[in-house]
C-alpha cells in the first residue's frame, strides 16, 4: 500500500472543508483534501446553491405572471422542467469545478476516496478497492450531515424525496406533501408551489419557521396563503401507502386522523451530524448526541484531530462551516484563533425572503436587557415601491440604556443580503446612533435599516412616530419620493 505524508489533511470538501485545506495551504502547510464524492459538499452539489438558483427561476415565474400589472404583457409562462434541471446543474458545475481550481492553484493535493482513521495521525483512503495511506500531524474531520429520516418515509428517491432528490428537480408533481415546515422545507416546497404543483405542508410544531419573529412568519405563512397552499401545524405524519397511482398520507392533525392524496413526498424535518464510519471511536474521538464534540478551537478529545462543519451538530449552515474550517486550519498553523464571533447571521429564501441576525426581543430579554425596538415597512421605502415589492419590514433590536443594537430581522425583498450590514454591525459592536448616522445610498433597500434605527431612537424620518398611528395596520405614510 502506498503511502504519502503531509503536515494536515482535511476530510471532506464541502464548504467547511475545502476553505479550510486552502487557509492551510494559505499559512505554508503540505496539504492534502480527501473526498468520497464531488467536491463542494453538500452545499455546492444539492444545497444551498442549487436551491437558491431552482428558488430565484420560481421568482421569476411569479414575476412574469405579476408582469401585466406593470404594464408588461405576456403570456402564462410555461416551465421547461428539463431546461430548468440542466441550468441548476450548470451552476453546480461551475461552482464544483471552480473549487477544483482554486485547491490546485493553492497547492492543495485533492485525493479521491472515502477516509477512515487507522491511528490519530493516519488515515487509510479506499477508492475502487484500492488504499493509500495516509499520514499527517493533524486531521480536520469535515464529514458534514445528511437529512433525518422518520418512521414510515423511508427516502426511496421515489415516491418519498429527501432535500438531495427535491434540489434535482425531477418533475413538478401535481400535489406534493412536504413534512416538516422548517427552512429547507419551506424553501423547497414554495419552489413546487411556484413552479406549479399543488403544495401541503404538516408540521409536527405549533408554527412553521420555529425560532424565527413571528411577525415575519406570519408575512410568509399569508404569502403561501395566498397562493393555495395549506399549511397544517400540530400534524403528524404517520406513514403512507399507495392508493392507485396516488400516494395516501396518513396523519394526525391537532389529534384527529386524516389522509392527504399526494404524487410524491418530500421529507424535509432536520438534518443530523454523519461521523459515521470515520473510525474516530477507534482512535478515542469523542461523539456526542449532537456530533463530534469539540472546544472553541475545534479540537476534538484526540488533540492532533480537529472537527469542523455540520458533523459538529448545528446551525446547520454553510458559512459557519467556511468560518470554523478556517479557524481549526490557523490554530494547527500556531495561530491563536477561536470561536469569537458576536453574530451568525442567517438568511432564509422563502417568500418574503428573511435575513436574521443576534438577539431576537425575547431572546434579548431572556438574557437580561430592556430591549428597545424599531421598525420600519418597506411599504415606506422608494426602493421596494420602485421594485414593486413593498410587503415586509426590518426590525432592529437594541438594549435600551446604552442603545447597542442586539439583533436585527430583515423580511422582504433581498433580506438575506440586507442582513449583512447588521451583521458588520453587531461585529463591530454598533450602537443604534452608528448606523443611523451612516449615509446610506438612496433610493436602496438598506435604507431600511438606517430608518429602523432612527426609529427606535424615536426619531423617524419618513414615518410618523408609532405613537401618533392610532389605527393597528395602518399603512406607513408618507413613502419617500
Ligand atoms: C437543500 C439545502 C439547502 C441549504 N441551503 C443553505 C443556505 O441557503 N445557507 C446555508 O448557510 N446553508 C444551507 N444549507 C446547509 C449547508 O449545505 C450545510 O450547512 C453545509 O453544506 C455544511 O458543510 P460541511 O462542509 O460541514 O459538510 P458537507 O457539505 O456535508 O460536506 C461534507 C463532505 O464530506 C464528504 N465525506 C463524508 N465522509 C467522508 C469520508 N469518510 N471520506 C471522504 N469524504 C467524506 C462528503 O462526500 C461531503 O462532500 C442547505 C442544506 C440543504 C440540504
Amino acid at each position: 500500500m502506498a503511502t504519502k505524508t503531509f503536515d494536515a489533511v482535511v476530510i471532506g470538501a464541502g464548504v467547511g472543508g475545502y476553505p479550510a485545506a486552502i487557509r492551510l495551504a494559505q499559512l505554508g502547510k503540505k496539504v492534502a483534501l480527501v473526498e468520497k464524492e464531488t467536491l463542494g459538499g453538500v452545499c455546492l452539489n444539492w444545497g444551498c446553491i442549487p436551491s437558491k438558483a431552482l428558488i430565484a427561476a420560481a421568482n421569476l415565474v411569479d414575476e412574469i405572471k405579476g408582469a401585466a400589472e406593470r404594464g408588461i404583457m405576456v403570456g402564462e409562462p410555461k416551465v421547461d422542467v428539463a431546461k430548468l434541471r440542466e441550468f441548476k446543474n450548470g451552476v453546480v458545475k461551475k461552482l464544483t469545478s471552480g473549487v477544483g481550481l482554486l485547491e490546485k492553484g493553492n497547492g492543495v493535493e485533492v485525493v479521491k476516496g472515502t477516509a477512515t482513521f487507522v491511528s490519530p495521525t493516519a488515515i487509510d483512503v479506499e477508492q475502487n478497492g484500492e488504499r493509500t495511506r495516509i499520514e499527517a500531524q493533524a486531521f480536520i474531520v469535515a464529514t458534514g450531515g445528511r437529512p433525518v429520516e422518520i418512521p414510515g418515509f423511508k427516502f426511496d428517491g421515489k415516491d418519498v424525496w429527501s432535500a438531495k432528490e427535491a434540489v434535482d428537480l425531477p418533475e413538478v408533481p401535481n400535489r406534493l406533501v412536504c413534512i416538516g415546515g422548517g427552512i429547507i422545507g419551506m424553501e423547497l416546497g414554495t419552489v413546487y408551489a411556484k413552479l406549479g404543483s399543488q403544495v401541503t405542508f404538516l408540521e409536527a410544531l405549533p408554527n412553521i419557521l420555529t425560532g424565527i419573529d413571528p411577525e415575519a412568519v406570519r408575512l410568509v405563512q399569508k404569502n403561501l396563503r395566498q397562493r393555495g397552499v395549506t399549511v397544517h401545524v400540530n400534524a403528524k405524519a404517520k406513514g403512507f401507502e399507495r392508493k392507485g397511482a396516488a400516494l395516501a398520507v396518513k396523519v394526525e392533525v391537532e389529534g384527529k386522523e386524516t389522509t392527504i392524496e399526494c404524487d410524491k413526498i418530500l421529507v424535509a424535518v432536520g438534518f443530523r451530524p454523519s461521523p459515521e464510519g470515520l473510525g474516530l471511536e477507534k482512535i478515542g474521538v469523542k461523539v456526542g448526541p449532537k456530533g463530534i464534540e469539540v472546544d472553541a478551537q475545534y479540537r476534538t478529545s484526540v488533540p492532533s484531530v480537529f472537527a469542523i462543519g455540520d458533523v459538529t451538530g448545528g446551525p446547520f449552515l454553510a458559512h459557519k462551516a467556511s468560518k470554523e474550517g478556517e479557524i481549526a486550519a490557523e490554530v494547527i498553523a500556531g495561530m491563536k484563533s477561536a470561536r469569537d464571533w458576536v453574530a451568525m447571521p442567517g438568511g432564509i429564501f422563502t417568500d418574503p425572503e428573511i435575513g436574521t441576525v443576534g438577539l431576537s426581543e425575547e431572546e434579548a430579554r431572556a438574557q437580561g436587557h430592556d430591549p428597545i425596538t424599531g421598525k420600519f415597512a418597506f411599504g415606506a421605502l422608494g426602493r421596494a415601491i420602485a421594485i414593486h415589492h413593498t410587503e415586509g419590514f426590518v426590525k432592529v433590536v437594541a438594549d435600551r440604556a446604552s442603545k447597542l443594537i442586539l439583533g436585527v430581522t430583515a423580511v422582504g425583498p433581498e433580506a438575506a443580503d440586507l442582513i449583512a450590514e447588521a451583521t458588520l454591525a453587531l461585529e463591530m459592536g454598533a450602537y443604534l446612533e452608528d448606523v443611523a448616522l451612516t449615509i446610506h445610498a438612496h433610493p436602496t433597500l438598506p435604507e431600511a435599516f438606517m430608518e429602523a434605527c432612527k426609529t427606535a431612537l424615536g426619531e423617524p424620518i419618513h414615518m410618523l412616530k408609532p405613537p401618533e398611528r392610532k389605527k393597528k395596520g395602518e399603512e406607513p405614510a408618507p413613502a419617500r419620493a
